[in-house]
């Protein structure tokens, strides 16, 4: 079965990313948010980075609107019916993403594979709720999509070898480079990244720096290219809280606790750059 139809799940920043590369490398997209004005935003977010590649010369205006054609929008679950593979990217949080898998291992044809894109959470968890564990399967894109060429691949513990090889063929297809993991807390790119924006979330908390600061030590002093509360801003610090939560969670030990001061700022809606606020003021 050739997979020519991707359902994407969640509009956010990282599901109209995953859209915008599939359409750009041929594949027919269906975009899926709960509402309508959710996927436009989904979609506006896509002509804007269109535009600006067309902008710079690396596209053509013809060649933009025929990757937006390839887009569909959807607010109904049931069109995975149409879907060779579903990739979901809700929000980071295990009883959405188990209702989401529960109805699209309902809808979706016998031969789609369901992927998710979470951070950390456990596939073989998500599977569970399927009748289909096998064709279950992380497919765990980086932040921004069409910039970044990771993609991790994380296999549940049921996950078919022959879904493993599709999945990972078809992100060589978006021109990604893989990475095989194991299905443990944050795999391996969050399991390092994340304590280490936490310990910088501490450092602040605990006045030792102020975020300018800390950023500006892992920058110059560590040759990092951003500084990792700029980073947290970017990810988006309920992500962030989500994933350290797993992490706790998952491994039962205390060093990954998530710092306050992060939970604080959840609590307050300062989510980062998405929210116009985090670490930072974004305008
Ligand atoms: P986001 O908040 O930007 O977008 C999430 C989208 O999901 C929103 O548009 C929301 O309306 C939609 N949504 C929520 N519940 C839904 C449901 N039940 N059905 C359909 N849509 C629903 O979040 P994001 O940053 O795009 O993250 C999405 C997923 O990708 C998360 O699992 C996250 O852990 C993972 N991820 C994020 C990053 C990052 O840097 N932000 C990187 C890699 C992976």
């Amino acid at each position: 079965m050739t997979m020519e139809h991707v359902m994407v799940i969640g509009a956010g920043q990282m599901g109209s990313g995953i859209a915008q590369v599939c359409a750009m490398n041929g594949y027919h997209v269906i975009l899926h948010d709960l509402t309508q004005e959710f996927v436009e935003r989904g979609i506006t977010s896509i002509q804007k980075q269109l535009k600006r590649q067309v902008e710079k010369g690396r596209m053509e205006e013809s060649e933009m609107e025929n990757v937006l054609q390839r887009i569909e929008v959807s607010t109904s679950l049931k069109n995975a019916a149409k879907a060779d593979i579903v990739i979901e990217a809700a929000i980071e949080n295990m009883e959405t993403k188990k209702n989401i898998f529960e109805q699209l291992d309902e809808w979706a044809q016998e031969h789609t594979i369901l992927a998710t894109n979470t951070s950390s959470l456990p596939i073989t968890e998500i599977a569970a709720v399927t009748k289909r564990p096998d064709k279950v399967i992380g497919m765990h894109f980086m932040n921004p999509v069409p910039v970044m060429k990771l993609v991790e691949i994380i296999r549940g513990l049921a996950t078919s070898e022959e879904v493993y090889t599709k999945v990972r063929d078809m992100a060589v297809s978006l021109q990604k480079t893989t990475v095989e993991v194991q299905d443990f807390p944050g795999f391996v790119s969050n399991r390092i990244l994340m304590p280490m924006i936490n310990e910088a979330i501490y450092t602040v908390y605990e006045g030792v720096a102020s975020p300018e600061d800390v950023d500006e030590v892992m920058k110059l002093g560590m040759n990092h290219p951003m500084g990792p509360l700029t980073l947290a801003d970017f990810i988006g610090l309920d992500t962030c809280l989500f994933i350290m939560e797993t992490l706790h969670e998952g491994f039962g030990d205390d060093k990954y606790r998530p710092c306050p001061l992060l939970r604080k700022y959840v609590k307050a809606g300062w989510l980062g750059r998405k929210a116009g606020r985090g670490f930072y003021e974004y305008s």
